[in-house]
């Protein structure tokens, strides 16, 4: 008999439930590229950048492109949010994007949309430098969570306030590469 594997152990004991597994996921990511295609068709756009905030948009991003029927440049951006002596909380940028984006279409893809702070700031740091369209696409949205209004124009799922790990998402930098969304334990990050 093969013995379970201390990683499935560790997943068995701290993992809640999945909310959404690979099927779903690949269902709801062709809906949203098709959604995307169809749309900046439409607009006349030769090009499009989409622009990922790394980490944890980098598995959705990399299944969202390949299924855009669109000429695509893909680049990508580091943040990092953390509070300040305020509550306001600041974004900082570790990485920009490496190419220019004046006239062009830009699309930024991120994992999950939570308080909104990083989405706000990055659209309008890069709002500023007057790309010929900016839209945002999330995997995830949690408004319950919202604390800075941002407008976003593709959202793969809404979910309740828990914490969710998986296909991209981190705690303490695990779990990105698990295939599906799934939520983490309070227990397990409250140790
Ligand atoms: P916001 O600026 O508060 O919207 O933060 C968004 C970032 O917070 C995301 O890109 C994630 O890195 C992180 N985040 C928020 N909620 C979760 C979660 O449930 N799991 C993993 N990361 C999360």
């Amino acid at each position: 008999m093969i013995a379970v594997s201390l990683w499935q152990q560790h997943l068995a004991e701290n993992i809640g439930e999945i909310l959404f597994d690979e099927q779903a996921l690949n269902k709801r990511v062709t809906e949203l590229a098709e959604q995307i295609s169809i749309d900046y068709q439409q607009m006349g756009a030769e090009e499009l950048v989409v622009a990922g905030i790394l980490r944890g948009s980098v598995i959705f991003l990399s299944d969202l492109v390949r299924k855009l029927d669109l000429r695509v440049d893909i680049d990508f951006m580091v943040c990092r949010s953390y509070s300040g002596t305020s509550s306001s909380g600041e974004v900082q940028i570790i990485k920009d994007l490496t190419h220019p984006i004046k006239g062009r279409h830009l699309l930024i893809v991120e994992d999950i949309v939570d308080t909104g702070r990083t989405l706000h700031h990055l659209r309008g740091l890069l709002g500023s430098r007057e790309p010929a369209s900016l839209k945002i696409c999330t995997l995830l949205d949690k408004p319950s969570r919202r604390e800075t209004p941002v407008k976003v124009d593709y959202i793969g799922f809404q979910i309740p306030d828990k914490f969710v790990i998986g296909y991209g998402l981190d705690y303490d930098d695990s779990y990105r590469h698990l295939p599906y969304v799934g939520v983490l334990k309070p227990e397990a990050y409250m140790k």
